[in-house]
């Protein structure tokens, strides 16, 4: 019996308007855009990824026809920001070296957000950072160039890169579990820099933005990350690709090729008194301007040409398998990448809505054609990279893109998703 079945999908459920009632991921049923930022309200919000056995979504919250990320924004206004970069100021000062040794922590891929962070923690705020990636699948070109360059711009790094054929399996497990094959990298994200910041003893960790920039809620826009996303309680809880631990171990897959994925205690967080901050919860936060300051202070280059799905050319832009996750998050949410580009641009005025609208209609839930060969082979199980034990776990072991497109028919939701008359898939909602 494989674990990993080929799975039966339904296309009746798609056909005409009689099941656009059935959901998936606990979306809400019905469909609505942000008046202000058209992003929509099947948006999910950040969460513990390794509490997850199945993929259940909590929304984007709205108020009277408003995403909550553009509430968010709105208060900004009146924040007092002066006041918050005193603060900011204050809770450095505690951490600060006397000894010329370093004294923070900061995560990223050397992409204009951490970019940004680590240059202005050590020339404006005169501390001494060290900065940690979790690497991403496959670099591309240029965000193996943007790492480089960061390296290059007066920073050590910690490149933390996991065992590929642990990594690769993950993935393609998180894939036939929960259609989220960029689920083992959030893992590593967020639960390799407190345990670096742990062995190192620098308990202070500054990561970019925080969730509630995109619509997360208000109660979790604080000084620090929540500390159930890179903590547990008891590894019995813990899930990775939507496996338990000790369904891993049953593959025969060690606890040492599992440790970059696994978050720290929540019990040895506490006892080494870590802070995971949120850099923007102390600074007026604009994406855009992070670019620009990246290009004025280092040789940071965006992407050649447009990326695939979107128009833009400078948002996650370093790893080849961010294209897969945004088709996947575009089929389960109906949410494209061109429509989280343009509805941050649309929120910070850096855009006009119809604008945004135009730009979505043309870019969105583009499928992936120049990288999707490589992608599939990575994610392929093969005896070459597998022992036979885990190659029948499998029953469809090589990712083509017919395997692919039927396992993506089974996470559509009937709610978003219907057949028309040339029996092609569309959205209900636009
Ligand atoms: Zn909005």
């Amino acid at each position: 019996m494989y674990r990993y079945k080929k799975k039966i999908v339904d296309l009746e459920l798609f056909k005409g308007d009689d099941n656009s009632h059935l959901t998936k991921f606990n979306l809400p049923q019905k469909v609505y855009f942000c008046k202000k930022c058209n992003s929509s309200n099947q948006r999910p919000t950040t969460r513990a990824e390794h509490l997850i056995k199945e993929d259940n979504t909590k929304a984007t919250r709205f108020f009277n026809g408003i995403c909550e990320a553009c509430v968010i924004n709105e208060d900004k206004e009146t924040i007092d920001w002066d006041k918050r970069e005193y603060e900011f100021k204050k809770l450095l000062d505690k951490y600060r070296s006397r000894n010329g040794s370093y004294d923070v922590v900061v995560p990223g891929s050397g992409g204009k957000d951490s970019f940004v962070v680590a240059h202005k923690l050590k020339h404006k705020y005169k501390m001494n950072p060290i900065t940690i990636t979790f690497s991403p699948f496959i670099y591309t070109p240029h965000g193996r160039r943007n790492f480089d360059n960061w390296i290059n711009a007066g920073f050590e790094n910690f490149l933390h890169t996991p065992d590929q054929t642990i990594y690769s399996l993950l993935s393609r497990i998180a894939l036939e579990n929960l259609y989220h094959p960029w689920h083992p990298w959030i893992l590593g994200q967020k639960n390799s820099p407190p345990k670096f910041a742990a062995q190192k003893n620098i308990p202070l960790v500054i990561y970019g933005d925080s969730p509630s920039e995109y619509g997360s809620s208000k109660e979790e826009f604080k000084t620090d990350y929540l500390i159930d996303w890179h903590t547990i309680d008891s590894f019995e809880n813990c899930f990775i690709s939507g496996e338990s631990l000790e369904t891993l171990y049953s593959y025969g897959l060690k606890k040492y090729q599992l440790e970059p994925f696994i978050p720290m205690l929540k019990s040895e967080f506490m006892q080494k008194k870590i802070r995971c901050l949120a850099y923007s919860y102390f600074h007026k936060w604009h994406p855009q301007e992070n670019y620009y300051y990246s290009v004025k202070h280092s040789n940071f280059q965006p992407a050649e040409s447009r990326t695939t799905g979107t128009y833009s050319k400078y948002a996650s832009i370093d790893d080849k398998l961010d294209h897969l996750y945004f088709y996947t998050y575009f089929i389960k949410y109906g949410i494209g990448r061109a429509t989280s580009d343009a509805s941050q641009e649309i929120r910070n005025k850096d855009r006009d809505l119809e604008e945004g609208k135009l730009l979505i209609k043309r870019f969105d839930g583009e499928f992936f054609s120049e990288y999707s060969d490589e992608i599939f082979d990575y994610l392929s199980i093969t005896n070459k990279k597998y022992s036979q034990e885990v190659v029948n776990l499998f029953e469809e072991p090589i990712l083509t893109k017919k395997t692919f497109d039927h396992l993506t028919n089974f996470f559509r939701s009937p709610h978003l998703w219907k057949l028309n008359e040339n029996k092609d898939f569309e959205l209900r909602y636009k």
